[in-house]
C-alpha cells in the first residue's frame, strides 16, 4: 500500500534522510519511534508530499507520488494526517471543521457531509460538542475533533505525528483510545509517537529511526525484548 525505496532528502547541506527503505501493507499499523532530530516527522511528512525529496521514490498503491503530473489533492484525500499541534480552524465550529473538506475539496452535498462528520464526532465522543468552537474545548477534544477532520474524507492511510505530545497527560488516554478503535478497524497507520504502551498494544510493528536510518524495524515482541542495534537499545533504555 505504501512503499518508500532508497528515498533521500536533504536540507541544504543537511542529509537528513538516508536510503529510508520501507513498505506498509493494508491494514498494518507501524509505530515510528526514534531520538530527537532523528527524522521520524521528515520521514513521514513526505509519505504525505508535505516535503520534497531529492532521490528514491514513494508509491502509493503503485503509483508513484512524487512523479510529473502526480495529482496531490487526490493524493491528499487518500491520505489523513493528525499534527501534534491540532491545527483546527478556529473560527469554525467543530461541526464545520469537519465537514469543510469533504464540501469544499470533494465537492460532497453538504447533508451527506453532515451526517458523516456527526457519525465521525459521535465516533470519537464528542457529538454534544459539534456546535463548540475550538478554542473552547480541551486539548484531547481539540485532538479527537483533528482526527475526525482527517477522517472525513475516508482515506484508506492515517499518518500521525506525535499526536499526544501536546496534550496533558490525562488527556493522552481519550487519543490513544481513538487510535486503537481505528487500528482495531483495520485502518492503515503510521504513527510517530513514543507511547510505548500504544506501540506493545495495538502496533503490528515498530520502526526505529536515527541519523535519518531505519535501524530497526520489527514486532512490538522482538523490538522491545531484543532490540538488536546498540542505538535502540540505548533508546529503550532511556524512554522505558
Ligand atoms: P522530533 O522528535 O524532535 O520531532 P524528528 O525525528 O521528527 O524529531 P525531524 O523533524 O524530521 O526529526 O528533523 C530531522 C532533521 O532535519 C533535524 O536535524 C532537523 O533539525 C532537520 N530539519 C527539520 N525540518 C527542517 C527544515 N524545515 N529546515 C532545515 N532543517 C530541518
Ligand atoms: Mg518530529
Amino acid at each position: 500500500m505504501i512503499n518508500l525505496e532508497k528515498v533521500n532528502k536533504w536540507y541544504g547541506a543537511h542529509h537528513v534522510l538516508k536510503d529510508v527503505d520501507l513498505s506498509v501493507g493494508r491494514g498494518e499499523v507501524l509505530v515510528v519511534c526514534g531520538p530527537s532530530g532523528s527524522g521520524k516527522s521528515t520521514m513521514i511528512r513526505t509519505i504525505n508530499r508535505l516535503e520534497p525529496i531529492e532521490k528514491g521514490r514513494i508509491l502509493i498503491d503503485g503509483a508513484d507520488i512524487y512523479a510529473k503530473g502526480a495529482n496531490l489533492n487526490a493524493l491528499r484525500q487518500k491520505i489523513g494526517f493528525v499534527f501534534q499541534q491540532f491545527n483546527l480552524f478556529p473560527h469554525m465550529s467543530v461541526l464545520d471543521n469537519v465537514v469543510f473538506a469533504p464540501v469544499n475539496i470533494r465537492k460532497q452535498p453538504r447533508k451527506q457531509a453532515m451526517e458523516l462528520a456527526r457519525s465521525l464526532l459521535a465516533r470519537v465522543g464528542l457529538e454534544h460538542k459539534i456546535d463548540a468552537y475550538p478554542g473552547s474545548l480541551s486539548g484531547g477534544q481539540q485532538q479527537r475533533v483533528a482526527i475526525a477532520r482527517a477522517l472525513a474524507l475516508q482515506p484508506p492511510v492515517m499518518l500521525f505525528d506525535e499526536p499526544t505530545s501536546a496534550l496533558d497527560p490525562e488527556m493522552v488516554g481519550e487519543v490513544l483510545q481513538v487510535m486503537k478503535s481505528l487500528a482495531k478497524d483495520g485502518m492503515t497507520m503510521v504513527c510517530v509517537t513514543h507511547e510505548m504502551g500504544f506501540a506493545r498494544d495495538v502496533c503490528d510493528r515498530v520502526v526505529f529511526m536515527d541519523g535519518g536510518e531505519i535501524l530497526e524495524a520489527d514486532t512490538p515482541e522482538r523490538f522491545f525484548s531484543a532490540p538488536s542495534h546498540p542505538r535502540a537499545q540505548r533508546f529503550l533504555a532511556d524512554i522505558l
